[in-house]
């Protein structure tokens, strides 16, 4: 991000002269209070919100006509936003069908995305018969199966009980060690950005922007 500020129609200032480089490999957390533009930083990176000033530059040639790498991000939102007349299987497929690749040539990629998260043995169960973290995998699955470069995730497991949560870090933990896939995980948590990753950005309300840049163990360091 070089110098992104964002103002809201309702006059809102969400960002201001934000920079930010986020390097290859990094397992990357966005923390600061309520209010500060964590989010709004999350979906103008991903694309879903356009910048008042500034510029998202990728280092990927594979630039599309909206000025994304293509294909290379997925985003994991704090709802997991299930399809609830799809099965699991369905809804880890939804992102290859969008990209008009059939079900049979899609099934072993679904399936290891399942196995990814522990839920090979749910692939025919629908979201109602699922627990809050087991949505959350599947949702997390379907982030998977496209093979992103870039995974970015907003307070993900907030809505979910300690327990639970603490596995689901535990599983993206292992995820970004075994893919070496670049997070950007937002939160509001101290312990959860010191315990998740390897570079800790500050961030404050008003202005809205980096205000401390932590960088704790690279990943060879941690293993
Ligand atoms: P955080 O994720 O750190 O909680 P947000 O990025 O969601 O912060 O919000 C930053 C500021 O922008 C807040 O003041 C919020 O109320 C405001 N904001 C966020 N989205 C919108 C929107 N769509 N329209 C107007 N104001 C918004
Ligand atoms: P989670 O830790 O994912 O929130 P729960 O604590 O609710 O999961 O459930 C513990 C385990 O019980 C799950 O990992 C799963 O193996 C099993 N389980 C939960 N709900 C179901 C279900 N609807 N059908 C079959 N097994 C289930």
């Amino acid at each position: 991000m070089k110098d992104v500020s964002k103002v809201f129609s309702s006059g809102t200032v969400a960002l201001t002269d934000m920079s930010l480089t986020v390097n290859g490999g990094e397992f990357v957390s966005l923390l600061g209070p309520s209010g500060c533009g964590k989010s709004t930083a999350l979906r103008i990176i991903a694309g879903l919100g356009d910048t008042t000033s500034g510029t998202i530059d990728w280092p990927s040639s594979r630039i599309n006509s909206k000025g994304l790498p293509d294909g290379d991000i997925s985003f994991v939102f704090q709802e997991p936003t299930l399809m609830p007349w799809a099965t699991v299987f369905g809804n880890v497929y939804l992102p290859l069908k969008l990209r008009g690749i059939s079900k049979s040539a899609a099934k072993a990629d679904i399936l290891a995305a399942l196995d990814r998260v522990g839920l090979k043995d749910f692939v025919d169960a629908y979201p109602r018969e699922l627990s809050g973290g087991m949505k959350m995998r599947v949702s997390i699955a379907r982030a998977l199966v496209t093979k992103p470069k870039l995974l970015l995730m907003d307070e993900p497991f907030a809505a979910l009980d300690e327990i639970t949560r603490q596995k689901l870090n535990d599983d993206v933990l292992r995820l970004w060690r075994e893919t070496g896939i670049t997070v950007i995980f937002v939160t509001h948590s101290v312990f959860e950005s010191a315990y998740l990753s390897n570079r800790i950005i500050v961030m404050k309300a008003r202005p809205g922007r980096v205000h401390d840049d932590f960088p704790l163990v690279t990943s060879e360091e941690r293993g």
